[in-house]
């Protein structure tokens, strides 16, 4: 579906020049990653279930009480063949979905060698298909049928594991392909970090784009899925539907609403930093298909074994918090979103800066320097809220997030100031804070 316009007169070492600075920390950096994201998914579950005694685990951790428990047998348990069939099943069904379930093609931006890749939009169709077979299914056989996520946790954990190696794998070697086009940043010629960062920019499968792909269905779609699973769980363990417990009936309402509204907006996910820039390497296929499934429902997993009942006022007030984040997150987007695509619905006041560029200094973006981070960040403690406080591991996300977003603001202000130089100085004075009026 590309339209291929790379200019003959290109030669490959001008179009995909190699990559000077590293990000990261470097290829240690990258492999330090690539290392520990399993090693916390995997510490996340074993520091915080059942089978361990709960959370934290009653286990004690002594090393030699580790030597004798990692027994063969131990490390044999992370493996489970039928957890991983029920994963392929799972993985198939997205692509047969994305292959049979009508949707419209839109065009991506224009890349670098004047290529326009166009995708298909059939990610809310995917979820809808999803949610309605297993809703279905609950209906007709009752909770029982639904629970295997909550069992078979660690076994479709590796599967995804495995999975994401895999494609890494691929897509590393796949680059290597004559004609390819590569990220910028992943052509450092090292194969750890090049391998983790991505070394091809758009890998694709003819007209089915990799990353785009993995990005909103199998790993999303199955989060949602895991959710509803662990409702079906408490279900089962309490005596129906009627006595879940408030608290994951909260959790997984909003983090299911979050994910349908990320499928809505399928389309935005086109003009993204990861879409356009980025390869597509372990760091996105990890994160895709392990980090966001896995990590993010550890809330309702742990809702499971130790519910909560939060009460009327209590659950009212961290509904309120959910949606007043995710009223920031979509308002400041989409006020930002029409203002670069040359629209101002809301007449907002800006600052005409020498880049040509405008910055918008009223509205959200008059409130804080990064008030889209606030929203996401009150709904990222509003999943984790209803957990109650008998343990810091299932505020996991949120404790990991929070940092990540402040970094990440930071990121963004250095390659504003370099913009936008004293015009970014005019608009600091504007607006003072970074995420939190009045606080940060
Ligand atoms: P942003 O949407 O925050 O965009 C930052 C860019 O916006 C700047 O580089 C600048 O680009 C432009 N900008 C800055 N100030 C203004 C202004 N006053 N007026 C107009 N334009 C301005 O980028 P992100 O990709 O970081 O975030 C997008 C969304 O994704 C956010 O909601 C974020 O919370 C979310 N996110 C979620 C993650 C998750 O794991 N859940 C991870 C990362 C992000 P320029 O001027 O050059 O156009």
């Amino acid at each position: 579906m590309a339209k291929s316009v790379i200019s003959k007169h290109s030669t490959n070492s001008e179009l995909n020049p190699r990559t000077e600075e590293y990000d990261f920390n470097g290829p240690l950096g990258a492999l330090a990653v690539t290392i520990l994201v399993p090693v916390i998914v995997y510490s996340l579950y074993f520091g915080c279930a059942e089978e361990t005694g709960g959370c934290p685990p009653k286990v004690q951790l002594t090393f030699t009480r580790v030597q004798e428990s990692l027994t063969w047998s131990q490390w044999l348990r992370l493996w489970d063949t039928e957890a991983t069939m029920i994963y392929l099943v799972w993985y198939g069904f997205c692509v047969l979905c994305w292959i049979i379930l009508p949707g419209e093609w839109v065009k991506g931006t224009v890349l670098r060698d004047g290529n326009v890749k166009e995708y298909k939009i059939n990610g809310l169709s995917t979820f809808m298909l999803a949610i309605a077979l297993s809703v279905g299914s609950i209906v007709k056989f009752g909770p029982e049928c639904f629970t295997f996520f909550y069992h078979k946790w660690v076994g479709l954990l590796t599967a995804a594991l495995l999975m994401s190696i895999v494609q890494a794998i691929y897509v590393y070697a796949a680059s290597f392909v004559p004609g390819k086009l590569l990220a910028l940043g992943g052509n450092s010629g090292n194969i750890i970090y090049d391998f983790f960062i991505g070394r091809e920019l758009n890998p694709s499968i003819g007209s089915f784009d990799v990353m785009s792909f993995n990005e909103l269905r199998p790993g999303m779609i199955l989060w949602a899925l895991m959710d509803i699973s662990m409702i079906c769980e408490q279900a089962v363990r309490r005596g129906g539907f009627s006595k879940v417990t408030d608290s994951i009936w909260l959790t997984a309402g909003f983090q299911i609403f979050y994910i349908a509204d990320a499928l809505y907006n399928e389309p935005a996910l086109f003009t993204t930093i990861d879409i356009i820039t980025e390869g597509f390497g372990f760091m996105l296929a990890v994160g895709d298909l392990v980090w966001v499934p896995f990590v993010y429902s550890t809330p309702t997993r742990y809702l499971v074994f130790a519910p909560v009942r939060l009460g009327t006022y209590t659950a009212a007030l961290i509904f309120g918090m959910n949606f007043l984040g995710y009223w920031i997150f979509r308002s400041a987007n989409g006020e930002k979103n029409d203002f670069r695509n040359g629209k101002n619905p809301k007449n907002l006041k800006f600052l005409a800066t020498v880049t040509g560029s405008k910055l918008l200094t009223s509205g959200w973006w008059g409130v804080s320097r990064h008030p889209n981070y606030l929203g996401d960040l009150l709904m990222a403690w509003a999943w984790s809220l209803p957990t109650g406080f008998a343990t810091p591991i299932t505020y996991f996300y949120p404790l990991f997030f929070t940092p990540f977003l402040m970094h990440r603001q930071i990121r963004d202000e250095t390659k504003c100031q370099k913009k936008y130089g004293d015009d970014w100085e005019k608009y600091k004075q504007l607006v003072p804070y970074k995420i939190i009026p009045y606080v940060y």
